[in-house]
């Protein structure tokens, strides 16, 4: 930056670095998907990856090495949390990701990186500060400047900071609800335990920024006769009455040492009917990037199972 002063420019240089994290390895599935193992400087790993579309495309980032929580259908929750990322790091995943896709000069309706989710390693809302930093940046006109409009911040429950996600970033918010009654989302998300289903909803009916253009998204993982009778379906329709809500049906992504099962899709095809005869949008999410365990709640950084998992990898493509 020869436009800065002699003493500017040294001051910058004790203080600040310019760098991206390492890329450890890439993989590119057979349906386009993209993950990346990413090194930081003391040698922690975390995966990211990028789901693209016909002409779109959502950059699923990480903000833990693993995660607190031991959501029993999840992957990263196998792995102990072993620290926060921050927000350079997170920022950082964006970055690595136009360096591939050569984004940097392309104008923005040209760019297939055009959306993010906060959905991959690590609860967000346990790192809120260094998230918000990070989305702050890539918000910024004078940063990377994608709108609030395509960012979405999923959540296992964090009751108290949902209001804060609204107020402070105003970005998209979607909750892992996966259950419709405290009993069985103890089980599934353990979270529920500290913050129950009721608060949960409360907190959505408030969040600022709902809207019928802006609704949140309730996530819901299929799980073959765990949480996928018509019973529950209906439950769900009663329980998001007056939320501005829709719902993403997620097929489950099997990986080593799983017991649970992905519900057969006639069984995903009658529960989302079921919503949508309640006036419920209830898309089922086409899953990506399972050839790579790329798909949702699949990634997983600690390097004792990379063995297992590069072996495992091509037999998870044939499920389902
Ligand atoms: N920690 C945050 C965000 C990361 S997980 C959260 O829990 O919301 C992103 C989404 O994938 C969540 O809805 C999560 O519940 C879901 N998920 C986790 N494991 C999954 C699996 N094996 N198959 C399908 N979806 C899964
Ligand atoms: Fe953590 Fe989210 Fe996985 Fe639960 S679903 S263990 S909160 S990453």
């Amino acid at each position: 930056m020869t436009t800065l002063s002699k003493t500017a420019r040294a001051k910058l240089t004790e203080t600040h670095v310019i760098e991206r994290p390492e890329i450890v390895t890439q993989q590119l599935s057979q349906d386009g998907a993209r993950k990346w193992l990413l090194k930081s400087s003391d040698k922690n790993t975390v995966e990211s990856v990028f789901i693209p579309e016909e002409d779109r495309g959502a950059l699923c980032v990480s903000s833990q090495v693993g995660c607190t929580l031991t959501c029993s259908f999840c992957h990263t929750g196998t792995q102990r949390l072993i620290r926060n990322l921050t927000a350079c790091e997170i920022v950082g995943q964006l970055m690595v990701a136009r360096d591939t896709y050569g984004e940097w000069s392309s104008p923005p309706a040209n760019r297939k990186i055009s959306n993010i989710v906060m959905m991959g390693m690590g609860e967000p809302l346990f790192n809120f500060n260094e998230v918000a930093k990070a989305l702050k940046i890539i918000m910024d006109p004078e940063g990377i400047a994608l709108s609030k409009r395509r960012i979405t911040l999923s959540t296992s429950g964090v009751v108290p900071m949902i209001k804060k996600v609204g107020e402070e970033l105003g970005v998209g918010l979607a909750i892992s609800m996966h259950a419709v009654r405290d009993d069985l989302r103890n089980q599934l998300v353990p979270i529920n335990k500290k913050y129950p289903i009721d608060q949960l909803l409360d907190a959505c009916r408030t969040y600022p920024g709902a809207s019928s253009a802006r609704r949140i998204t309730f996530e819901y993982v299929m799980l073959d006769k765990v949480n996928d009778s018509p019973a529950d379906a209906w439950e769900l329709a009663r329980l998001l009455k007056g939320i501005h809500a829709k719902v993403n049906l997620i097929p489950f992504n099997r990986w080593p040492g799983t017991s649970y099962k992905t519900s057969p899709f006639p069984v995903i095809k009658r529960f989302s009917q079921i919503l949508n005869d309640n006036k419920l949008s209830a898309p089922i999410r086409v899953p990506r990037g399972r050839d790579i365990m790329a798909a949702c709640g699949q990634l997983k950084s600690a390097n004792e199972d990379r063995s297992i998992l590069s072996s495992t990898a091509s037999t998870n493509a044939a499920v389902l």
